[in-house]
């Protein structure tokens, strides 16, 4: 275990944006998290577990503990006649445990390639891509309580998981610090190709019958093409979540853009893209000071230069407002900003 006092946090992130931690702190072994009462004032310092950092905007320093889990380790746990319970420490790049389910012949995680950050990560947010959610594979968690100084498995059903989100992200934040995931993979492959963009992709290059690797490679290669890599230009994914709204709204704004893309979630309710509003709002690859849109994609925020977290965040103002006063939609934010109480957009903007 390692610690520094108000330590960057720049190279922790994938904006590398410049806030400090009051104690930047990295574990190697579970058993350290165990020690960390006697050696902080747990009661005074928040404590924020971090992984790569793929998925956080500071607007201003953080002031209490940021620890990040860098424990590694892949096993099979169990094996069926049709499934694998397969258990993932929190630290393991999540691209290359994706690629070692691959080669394992334990499927089901294909679409899921690329997503930048970390196994303990994933569930958090509940990350998902063509199609597919982590959610679908997902089998439990171990997490270490800072309440209980204890060690515990949480099954998937009660750590609350939807659309990007989940309990960890939000009542949990700073209470449980997930050191193991274990996933429910297929040992037959059953490749998901029905994502739009997926399909198109393969049925042009004559695939008609993907194998699973045929599926991980148009992901990759998908991936590569419109998402910026955060080494060359800082950014963390999409910005903003697609709007879910009710089926009437849908339909409204289909009868006024036809062109409008609908994904049917059930229950009456319609989810959009934000890309595509924001792109109708003129946001595409737009550039303003040292923040801007990228380029092939209007949800993806970038520092072209260096900044700042609330910089980025005015900005991010600016494409909240035109969507809501052309389409009434509020957006919110996928990114987790920190502090919560920094996305104000109608304070950012006045
Ligand atoms: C170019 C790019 C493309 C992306 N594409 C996608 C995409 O297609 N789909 C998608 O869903 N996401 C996408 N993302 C977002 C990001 O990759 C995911 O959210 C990813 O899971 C973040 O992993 P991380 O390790 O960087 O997490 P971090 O950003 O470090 O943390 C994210 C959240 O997880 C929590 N956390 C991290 N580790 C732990 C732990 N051990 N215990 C408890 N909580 C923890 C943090 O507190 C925070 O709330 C993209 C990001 C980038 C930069």
């Amino acid at each position: 275990m390692e610690w520094e006092p108000n330590a960057s946090l720049q190279s922790w992130t994938s904006f590398r944006l410049p806030a400090k931690a009051a104690y930047r702190l990295r574990c190697t072994q579970p058993e350290e998290l165990l020690r960390l009462p006697e050696l902080f004032p747990l009661e005074e310092l928040p404590v924020l577990p971090l992984g790569n950092g793929s998925n956080v905007v500071f607007a201003d320093d953080y002031p209490g503990i940021v620890l990040r889990a860098e424990f590694r380790g892949i096993r099979c746990i169990e094996a069926e006649e049709d499934t694998v319970c397969i258990e993932a420490a929190a630290g393991e790049p999540w691209h290359e445990f994706v690629v070692t389910c691959l080669r394992n012949q334990w499927y089901g995680l294909e679409n899921l390639a690329l997503i930048p950050g970390t196994v303990g990560a994933a569930p958090v947010h509940n990350i998902g891509a063509y199609g597919v959610e982590v959610q679908q594979f997902l089998e439990g968690l171990q997490v270490w309580d800072r309440t209980q100084n204890a060690f515990y498995w949480l099954p998937a059903s009660a750590a609350g998981l939807s659309y990007r989100s989940s309990l960890l992200r939000t009542q949990f934040l700073g209470q449980l610090v997930i050191t193991h995931v274990r996933f429910r993979l297929l040992r037959r492959a059953c490749p998901r190709w029905d994502y739009p963009e997926l399909h198109g992709f393969l049925r042009a290059a004559h695939v008609f019958h993907p194998s699973a690797l045929d599926v991980f490679h148009a992901v990759v290669t998908l991936r590569r093409r419109k998402l910026p890599d955060p080494h060359q230009l800082p950014n963390a994914g999409s910005f903003f979540k697609n709007p879910i709204v009710p089926q009437e709204y849908a339909e409204e704004l289909r009868r006024r853009y036809p062109q409008v893309p609908c994904f049917p979630q059930g229950e009456g309710m319609v989810k959009i893209p934000a890309g595509w509003l924001l792109e109708q709002c003129g946001w595409k690859g737009i550039r303003q000071g040292s923040v801007g849109t990228w380029q092939h994609h209007a949800l993806v925020l970038v520092a072209y230069g260096p900044t700042t977290g609330r910089e980025l965040l005015r900005f991010a103002a600016q494409l909240w407002r035109s969507v809501y006063e052309r389409f009434g939609i509020a957006l919110e934010p996928e990114v987790l900003i920190l502090p919560p109480e920094a996305w104000q957009p109608e304070e950012l903007l006045r």
